[in-house]
């Protein structure tokens, strides 16, 4: 027989926890994403010097596994408390949220830069990854998509019964605009959200524990509404829009123009109908698809889908 052998396409936090499970087990794991790094929605982009949190911006628990996750995350040296929301405790990765999807991955087999087009049935119930440069990898016993539903949906066209639970979560998008500036400014708080109008999250970067710049940097979150309405604007109109919002908002003196003004779209940001299951599995038993909205919007439901599935992924072929 074969050995055990998984290809994970998406290395998000699903993706990651995924693997973490079944290498930590000793099975042979290869993780496949298309970005030029880890780390999906849980990323941060670089501009001169400075660096902005595009995606999620802090970490909460509601259940105690996650809690006891985070806990760990914190003594291994990857996030610090963030008192920041009343509701609840939450963390920071650092020194910027993707540290954690870095830390996450440094034991793992990750190709990055490679987007995976196809899935290939191969003779004696193997698998081969299509990228889009035609190169094929594999083969695979197992096969996990951890990408957002909408994309995971696109992999699995010849899986009716993958493809028709995963229309129901396909993702909204939703427009980030990120800027810095001189002034130091002194909101009342750090995070800002406004109950009403397009903008859904102000957070203010300086705050965070071990995020101190000498520019002050922000970074503002459209409602999905919003930027469904404006999700084929260009980044330079939506960016100035957002910043005018948040000018308008926040009622702070900042200068008209910022030093660095910009926008980002996330095409698939969040669904708005969590599928209530911890992941999805093909009728072969062999294709498994996890990730956040199988559970929820946040990041502890990636977390929590990519775990449970590797957990039981473990089960089956230990
Ligand atoms: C603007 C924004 C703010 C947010 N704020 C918070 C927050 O404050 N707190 C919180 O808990 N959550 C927040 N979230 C939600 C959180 O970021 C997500 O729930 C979580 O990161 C999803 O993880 P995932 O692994 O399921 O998917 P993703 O992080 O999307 O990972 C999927 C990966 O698959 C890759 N991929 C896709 N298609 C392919 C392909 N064909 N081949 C190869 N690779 C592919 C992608 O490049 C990506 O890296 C926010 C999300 C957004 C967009």
């Amino acid at each position: 027989m074969t050995p055990a052998s998984i290809a994970i396409i998406g290395a998000g936090l699903a993706g990651l926890s995924c693997a973490q499970q079944l290498t930590g087990a000793g099975i042979k794991t290869c993780l496949f994403d298309k970005a030029r790094g880890p780390g999906g929605r849980l990323s941060s982009r670089r501009r001169s010097e400075l660096t902005f949190d595009l995606g999620a911006q802090y970490l909460t628990a509601s259940s105690t596994a996650f809690e006891q996750q985070l806990l760990e995350w914190q003594q291994q040296g990857c996030i610090l408390p963030w008192p920041v929301t009343s509701q609840q405790p939450a963390w920071v990765a650092t020194p910027r949220m993707s540290a954690l999807s870095r830390h996450l991955s440094q034991s793992l087999i990750l190709h990055t830069q490679t987007r995976i087009q196809r899935l290939l049935a191969q003779p004696e119930n193997l698998w081969v990854l299509v990228d889009e440069a035609n190169n094929h990898w594999g083969p695979f016993t197992h096969l996990v998509i951890a990408t957002p539903a909408t994309q995971a949906k696109a992999l699995v066209v010849d899986f009716p019964e993958l493809t028709a639970t995963l229309s129901d979560a396909e993702e909204e998008p939703k427009w980030v605009a990120y800027f810095a500036l001189t002034e130091q400014l002194t909101p009342e708080h750090p995070v800002y959200q406004p109950h009403e109008g397009p903008l859904q999250r102000a957070t203010l970067l300086n705050a965070k524990p071990g995020q101190a710049t000498n520019l002050q940097r922000w970074v503002v979150e459209a409602t999905p509404e919003w930027s469904q309405e404006q999700v084929n604007a260009s980044p330079e109109g939506v960016a100035e829009l957002l910043y005018k919002e948040w000018l308008k908002e926040l009622n702070l003196k900042a200068p008209e123009k910022p030093l660095i003004l910009e926008a980002h779209r996330w095409l698939y940001a969040q669904t708005q109908k969590p599928l209530e299951k911890d992941f999805l599995v093909a009728d072969n038993q062999q294709v498994f698809v996890c990730g956040d909205y199988c559970r929820g919007q946040s990041l502890e439901a990636a977390w929590q889908s990519g775990t449970q599935l590797g957990k039981v992924l473990r089960k089956t072929i230990q």
